[in-house]
């Protein structure tokens, strides 16, 4: 019988941890003097932390908040288009499973939101 290959490093908990604070400890001591101070990791962070670093400075940005969460709508959607002229929106009520609510406002319904725009825009050229 031909011997188990071996896939993990025999490491328990305090070897990880150890890593995880290790890893912390070196990247924050590099980042302790930077060229430039970012608060918060939103888009308007990152964007300019990205434009910042592609000029060559040394960028840190803190974030307060560790775990990132996805907002969730429950289906089924609802979505009401509301065009700036009534050309658009008859063009659109044109397209199956499109109603009309008036002159300039549409409306799609659907359980998958991904695919109810997308069908919608790839019938409304
Ligand atoms: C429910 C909801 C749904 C949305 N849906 C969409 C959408 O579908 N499409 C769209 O384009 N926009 C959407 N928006 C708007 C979008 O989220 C904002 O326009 C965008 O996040 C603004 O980016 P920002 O970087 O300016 O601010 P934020 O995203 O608010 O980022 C600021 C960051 O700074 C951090 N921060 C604040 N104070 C500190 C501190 N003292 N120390 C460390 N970190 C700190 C915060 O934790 C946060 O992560 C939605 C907004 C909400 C509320």
């Amino acid at each position: 019988m031909p011997a188990k290959k071996k896939i993990f490093a025999s490491v328990g908990e305090t070897e990880i941890t150890r890593a995880i604070v290790d890893e912390f400890t070196k990247q924050f001591h590099e980042y302790v003097e930077s060229d430039c101070l970012i608060v918060g990791g939103g888009p308007s962070g990152l964007m300019l932390g990205a434009e910042v670093a592609k000029k060559g400075k040394k960028v840190l940005i803190v974030e307060r908040i560790d775990r990132f969460t996805p907002y969730k709508v429950p289906s089924p959607y609802e979505i009401k288009l509301e065009f700036y002229e009534a050309g658009s929106a008859e063009k659109a009520a044109k397209i199956s499973g499109v109603n009309r609510l008036d002159d300039r406002t549409i409306q799609l319904n659907g359980d998958d939101l991904s695919l109810l725009w997308k069908r919608f825009t790839s019938k409304y050229q």
